[in-house]
């Protein structure tokens, strides 16, 4: 009998913690395709937000030795502020929120939130402050309620809830047939792109961070999908310190500030307004984009700026 328990209870132990470690990586894998490559300082803190500053300080990065990637990258999101990325594929946008999330150390110069070194907090404080809306979310196969609990471990049935209210997403689960315990995934229900974006959008609500990160959030849509996206990712980002990487620009425009990255290096920065009086790359981007809204509109297919 004892010898029958422990066993089971050691694997449903393992068994429960691999299921963990798995939707751990295969969220942090999947979400910024990267890995984990640094490791807590013995001293490591504990991450303190008050606002929640971001500022990027004459950032030198390369993922290996001979190729640098980001060239004294400089630049401050204020606090509860939106800062957008612009620039072609390649040029190091998504390696911003790669090293804002931490999954590298730069390589000179220094990454802060509210004055503290990146280098210096637990990666478990700085990834609870930080928010992700990936280009493409992966559901784990489970209910649509773990998917979105995800994003807050323990949290109510009436948070979760709201949460799905607030992303658009309760009224459609009403009408599944298990409701909040119907399946999804790969093996569950299929969802569409934007159904997965707007539990995406619920678990980060629910988890209700100081910084959110939205890397090509809404690439995966449609224009019309795009748009009703585009309201509810303004509306989250409220008073968040928010770090945009875009394709379209059209999506950015808002911003308070705009940087236009170029083979690793701001090229330009500052307002939609003032880049498109400084008549530079911004505004060269912007005009193809319109060129290509005006086909879209004719009936070609959309496709993003690169
Ligand atoms: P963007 O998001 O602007 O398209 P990225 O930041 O993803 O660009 O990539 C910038 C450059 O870094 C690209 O040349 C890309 O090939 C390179 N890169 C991205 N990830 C890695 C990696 N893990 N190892 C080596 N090079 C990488
Ligand atoms: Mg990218």
């Amino acid at each position: 009998m004892i010898q029958l328990y422990i066993p089971l209870n050691f694997l449903g132990v393992i068994y429960r913690e691999i299921k963990q470690s798995l939707a751990d990586m295969e969220r942090l894998f999947s979400l910024l395709d990267q890995n984990r490559e640094v490791a807590d300082g013995k001293e490591a803190k504990t991450l303190a937000t008050h606002g929640a500053q971001v500022a990027f300080s004459n950032v030198n990065f390369s993922y290996e030795a001979k190729r640098q990637i980001l060239f004294d990258v400089d630049f401050t999101i204020a606090a509860g502020t939106t800062t957008a990325v612009v620039g072609h594929s390649g040029s190091g946008k998504s390696t911003l929120s790669r090293l804002l999330f931490r999954f590298y150390d730069v390589n000179s110069g220094a990454l802060t939130i509210d004055g503290q070194d990146l280098r210096n907090v637990t990666q478990e404080s700085l990834r609870r402050a930080i928010g992700i809306v990936p280009q493409d979310t992966v559901l784990f196969n489970d209910t649509i309620e773990y998917n979105i609990a995800y994003g807050k471990p323990g949290a109510s049935k009436n948070d979760i809830i709201a949460a799905a209210r607030a992303a658009s997403i309760h009224d459609f689960i009403e009408t599944l047939p298990d409701g909040y315990a119907t399946m999804v995934g790969e093996r569950g229900l299929k969802l569409s792109g934007g159904e997965k974006q707007r539990v995406a959008i619920a678990r980060t609500l629910l988890k209700d961070p100081a910084i959110l990160i939205f890397d090509e959030a809404t690439s995966a849509l449609d224009s019309k999908a795009e748009q009703a996206i585009q309201a509810q990712l303004k509306e989250i980002a409220k008073n968040r310190t928010t770090l945009v990487i875009a394709h379209r620009l059209s999506t950015v425009a808002d911003a308070e500030q705009i940087l236009v990255l170029d083979h690793g290096r701001i090229v330009e920065r500052g307002t939609h307004q003032a880049l498109l009086a400084a008549n530079g790359l911004y505004a060269q981007m912007w005009e193809r984009q319109q060129a290509r809204q005006e086909e879209e509109a004719e009936g070609a297919a959309e496709s993003p700026l690169d």
